[in-house]
């Protein structure tokens, strides 16, 4: 009895060394339902604001609402995002990169815990105020983009990186006039890509996919941007522009250098 009693307390103790010690809470907001955890209690505040903002300034752009409402988790550590994104993408062997923070589809938002940044990102500091909420704006805008996507988690896409990434990085803000300057050097020295499909990759990848979008936006007008975002092909973006990808890419580069 004694030794049966004791194999069950330390089943009991093994169940709750093992057990994972994160217990979410919610919050329901206009929107979005806000997920967080005991770590984030007093950061809560702060991050709603931030995230009502971005709703806010998404819905402006577009002068529409988003069409569903979405989750938002707020992750206290990379492990917690890690294992996150390898359930959902189902790749079990992912590790994220160190400059990775957050995820946006049609369904929700996924963030490591921005206060903890400067020790689990290589690149974004929680300090630099107006660059996480553009960071925020820019996964709002993909859960925008998703909601309407005919791919709604981006899963099933054809060479539109730099429009989806295009998108988020140019109607976030963060396409400031620093990208823009680097891209406008990279075209004088011919140092640009001569396809969109590798506009997203590089050092330059927010400056190039951004500054195409943001020709669309100028050129063809918001409506017209807008009408883009159910496409998940390049062809299908390109028709509906009424040009091939060499007088898209043709047009840009005149419009960047005027
Ligand atoms: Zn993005």
């Amino acid at each position: 009895m004694r030794t049966r009693n004791l194999f069950i307390a330390v089943a009991i103790i093994s169940v709750f060394a093992f057990k994972p010690t994160k217990n979410w809470f919610s919050e329901k907001h206009t929107t979005y339902t806000f997920f967080y955890t005991s770590a984030d209690q007093k950061n809560k505040k702060e991050y709603v604001g931030v995230l009502d903002n971005g709703v806010k300034f998404v819905k402006t752009f577009f002068d529409e609402p988003f069409k569903k409402e979405f989750t938002v988790y707020v992750h206290p550590d990379r492990r917690s995002l890690d294992t996150t994104w390898q359930r959902d993408f189902k790749m079990p062997e992912f590790r994220s990169e160190c400059w990775m923070v957050a995820s946006g589809m049609a369904t929700k938002l996924d963030i490591i815990s921005p206060v903890t940044w400067d020790k689990e990102s290589c690149e974004h500091k929680y300090s630099e105020k107006i660059k996480t909420q553009e960071l925020i704006n820019h996964e709002l805008f993909h859960v925008f983009h998703g909601q309407l996507n005919a791919s709604p988690d981006f899963s099933d896409v054809d060479n539109i990186d730099w429009f989806v990434e295009g998108l988020a990085a140019y109607a976030s803000g963060q396409c400031d006039s620093l990208r823009m300057a680097q891209v406008k050097k990279a075209l004088d020295e011919n140092k640009v890509p001569t396809t969109l499909d590798k506009f997203w990759t590089g050092k330059l990848k927010y400056g190039l996919s951004g500054s195409v979008v943001k020709y669309i936006d100028v050129t063809y007008g918001r409506k017209k941007l807008r009408s883009l975002l159910g496409f998940n092909k390049k062809q299908q973006i390109l028709k509906e522009l009424s040009c091939s990808e060499e007088e898209l890419l043709m047009k840009w580069k005149e419009f960047m250098l005027k």
